[in-house]
């Protein structure tokens, strides 16, 4: 039997723990973590499925990764799990005011996309208040950060995974597993003591507006989203390169003047909450397998970090592909026993 540890339960250390469940066969996979759903990055973000401040992570893993986490929402949806999962299915119009805006290609992964037009594009930024030039309204999913977190824990319980509530302050505390998957977000600064992942912080308002079925996203210095979902509207948001986790009331008077120029009824929502995460950025998403060595002592370990704005979007392409490098790290130490 192979020993796995997983450190870290955000959407990246769930979606990876159970993806090593699926793919290597005999194993025992254990979660370490600080904190657990409702505590975590992931339970504060919107989920909307669509790739975000990802800086300099090359396009193509972007859209690959995209792609399979896209499907799998789908293959819930179509299943009926979409209620349990907290996903749901709809149209989202996101724009920019980017002059070197370009049509992304992740769309090609959705259900179905309209480029905006001149007129829709005059209509929009009239209404908010910025020169947009270039968007699109595409079929996404929401995938509400803190239903999907409960959701899938309860999958790896089942399937016979361990979680441990426990702060990791040196990775070489586990070098007695097999492998150690490292997905801990901001936490990999400290851990690892890598100085490229940086907070990029984000308040939100969580409010109660159950008649929104179109989510809007604009992507400009004015940023402003109104997300859609199961259980509540998230309005958003900031962006900033700072690690306060404080409300901050500029920032709030902001985020619902801009959301209501949106639509406008955001006027009328009940204000539930307002909160604050720090989203784990990095130049580009950390995902490969290091072997650390000191002394005799030796840890194999798979980072799967550094998410930024789109943890949820990545998150299980990130995990096939930390699962299967969990894989190929265990052939190598086994020599083909698996
Ligand atoms: C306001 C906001 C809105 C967002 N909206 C979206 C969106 O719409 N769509 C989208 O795709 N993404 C969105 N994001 C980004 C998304 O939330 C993150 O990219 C994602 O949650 C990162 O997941 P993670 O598992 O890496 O990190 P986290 O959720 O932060 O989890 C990290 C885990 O590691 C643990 N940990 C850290 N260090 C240690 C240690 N040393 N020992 C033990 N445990 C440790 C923590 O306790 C936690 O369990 C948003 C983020 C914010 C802040």
């Amino acid at each position: 039997m192979y020993n796995i540890a997983v450190v870290g339960c955000g959407v990246v250390g769930i979606t990876s723990a159970l993806a090593i469940q699926n793919r290597v066969k005999k194993c025992t996979v254990t979660i370490y973590a600080h904190e657990v759903s409702p505590n975590t990055t992931t339970d504060i973000a919107g989920g909307l499925w669509e790739p975000y401040l990802l800086q300099e992570t090359p396009e193509e893993k972007v859209a690959e990764w995209s792609k399979t986490t896209y499907d799998y929402l789908l293959r819930l949806w179509i299943q009926g799990k979409a209620g349990d999962a907290g996903i749901c299915l709809q149209p989202v119009t996101t724009a920019t005011d980017n002059e070197n805006y370009q049509r992304p290609n992740w769309l090609d992964s959705t259900l179905g996309h309209t480029m905006m037009s001149e007129g829709d594009l005059m209509m929009l930024s009239k209404r908010y208040g910025t020169e947009l030039v270039g968007g699109v309204t595409f079929m996404s999913f929401m995938w509400e950060g803190a239903t999907l977190l409960p959701f899938l824990q309860k999958e790896f319980i089942d399937n016979g995974g361990n979680i441990v509530m426990k702060y990791i302050e040196d990775i070489e505390e586990l070098s007695g597993y097999d492998v150690v998957v490292n997905c801990t977000g901001l936490g990999a600064n400290k851990l690892m003591g890598d100085t490229n992942v940086k907070p990029i912080r984000g308040q939100i308002i969580k409010v109660r507006a159950p008649w929104i079925f179109h989510s809007f996203l604009i992507d400009s210095e004015k940023s402003g989203y109104v997300l859609g979902n199961k259980n509540f509207v998230i309005l958003g948001g900031t962006r900033q390169h700072d690690d306060s986790t404080k409300v901050d009331d500029d920032d709030k008077n902001n985020i619902l003047r801009n959301c209501s120029k949106l639509v406008p009824s955001i006027k009328s929502a009940e204000i539930i909450e307002h909160q604050v995460g720090l989203r784990p950025a990095r130049n580009k998403v950390r995902l490969e397998a290091e072997i650390k060595r000191n002394g005799d002592n030796e840890v194999r370990i798979v980072h799967n970090y550094g998410h930024g704005g789109a943890g949820i979007t990545l998150s299980v392409g990130c995990a096939e592909e930390a699962a299967k490098l969990v894989e190929q790290m265990l052939t190598e130490k086994y020599k083909s026993k698996l």
